[in-house]
């Protein structure tokens, strides 16, 4: 299954969660079997071609690609997680939203030195939560050497930001409007 095949199967959900918003809601992709697999192998490809050494996923949803691509590749998968979750002491960020802010954590043992760290997540919108993990992953000592979507809404510049902070950024999908 080709990438574009892959755009019939994200169903759009307008004003959720809230009005004005064009939800790309990626549970139809992954419901759909040869459609999931083809996603994975598409990223795993891209994730592959930029010399990962370890597999960052955002969660929530960036861990269900993302856990996918790092055991296709048999790389390890290091959960980029919200916050109160993690056992141990974290790497913690604070990061704005439209609305008010978020916070990631990341266990600090959890990325080695230097190691080139492929981040994943569904979406990219703003680019705010990808720019966050990185600079988590940053902290924890390794090198981001790309930031990877299902879905980039350019729109909203959020790959533009990512490049401006020095990460390349690559997408399955692009899907125009917010
Ligand atoms: P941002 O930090 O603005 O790049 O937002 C990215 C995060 O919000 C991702 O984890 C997405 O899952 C979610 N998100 C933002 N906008 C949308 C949208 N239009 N449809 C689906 N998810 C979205």
């Amino acid at each position: 299954m080709n990438v574009e095949d892959l755009r019939a199967l994200v169903r759009t959900i307008p004003d959720f969660p809230k009005p004005g918003i064009l939800f790309r809601d990626v549970t139809t992709l992954i419901g759909d079997g040869p459609g999931f697999a083809a996603a994975v192998d598409h990223m795993a490809g891209r994730a592959q071609a930029a010399r990962a050494d370890v597999i960052a996923g955002i969660e929530a949803r960036g861990f269900i690609f993302g856990a996918a691509v790092a055991a296709r590749l048999a790389l390890p998968f290091v959960p980029v997680r919200k916050p109160g979750k993690l056992p141990v002491p974290v790497l913690a960020i604070d990061y704005a939203l439209e609305y008010g802010t978020g916070t990631l954590e990341v266990d600090p043992g959890a990325v080695p030195d230097g190691a080139r760290v492929v981040v994943i997540d569904d979406l990219i919108a703003t680019g705010g939560t990808a720019l966050a993990a990185v600079e988590l992953l940053r902290r924890a000592g390794g090198t981001v050497a790309q930031a990877l979507f299902a879905i980039d809404l350019p729109d909203l510049n959020g790959a533009q930001r990512l490049h401006d902070a020095g990460v390349p950024s690559d997408a399955l999908l692009t899907f125009d409007g917010h």
